[in-house]
């Protein structure tokens, strides 16, 4: 059977913790043009606490490794971004906890508990010009992909992955109905959202550390 481990969640955080360092610059660009300029910047400071203490969170369970990265986030990153990835990785773990490992079914639950609470906290739908744009897409997609049309574990993902860059790719002609960029009206239009283009690289880093 499929199982993703304990080593695959650790080497993910760690992927996360070099991709906010590596596209820094692409979603402070990003946020400048619609927003007020700081994604990039969030994420690295987020994603520097997390990396400080992951050492000494590897011995707990992946839930609790989970817990404390979204805690990181949360404390540590102010505007939007912060308590809305804060918030997925909270609750990521919260179907496995106590786990060490689990099943590609589990992993499903995980990713529809993280993209359920950004969508609780940030009452954005599809279509708002949002980081929902990607990630509610893409882990319908992973289901679908996985119990309906038979893809392997990995194969599902990518598709996930895909599909969450084709909804970031969706949000650069249209309006903003959530978030700083909805002040701007039509002047939004032409700008991909900044909260879809990490998360589509957020997807991609869990696509690329599978098994
Ligand atoms: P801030 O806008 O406070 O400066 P960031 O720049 O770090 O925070 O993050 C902005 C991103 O957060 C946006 O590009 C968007 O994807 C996401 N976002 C903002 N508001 C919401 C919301 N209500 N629901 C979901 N995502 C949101
Ligand atoms: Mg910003
Ligand atoms: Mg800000």
């Amino acid at each position: 059977d499929y199982i993703l481990d304990k080593a695959y969640f650790i080497g993910v955080i760690e992927d996360l913790v070099v991709l906010a360092e590596e596209k820094k610059d692409y979603f402070i660009q990003l946020d400048s043009a619609i927003g007020d300029g700081d994604h990039g910047m969030n994420l690295s400071i987020g994603f520097r606490e997390v990396n400080k203490n992951l050492e000494q969170w590897k011995t707990e369970d992946i839930n609790t490794i989970f817990k404390n990265s979204g805690t990181a986030l949360l404390d540590k990153v102010g505007g939007a971004a912060g308590p809305l990835y804060g918030g997925f990785f909270m609750k990521f773990g919260l179907p496995v906890k106590g786990k060490e490992e689990v099943t590609f079914d589990e992993f499903i639950e995980m990713m529809e508990s993280g993209v359920a609470i950004i969508e609780k906290r940030g009452k954005a739908v599809v279509g708002d010009k949002t980081m929902v744009d990607t990630l509610r897409p893409a882990v319908d997609a992973l289901r679908k992909a996985y119990k309906e049309e038979g893809l392997s574990p990995k194969d599902a993902m990518k598709k996930a992955a895909e599909v969450g860059a084709a909804g970031s790719d969706s949000t650069i002609p249209i309006i903003a109905k959530k978030g700083r960029a909805m002040r701007l009206g039509e002047r939004a239009i032409g700008h991909r959202d900044p909260g879809s283009a990490s998360s589509a690289a957020i997807l991609e880093v869990f696509y690329k550390n599978m098994p």
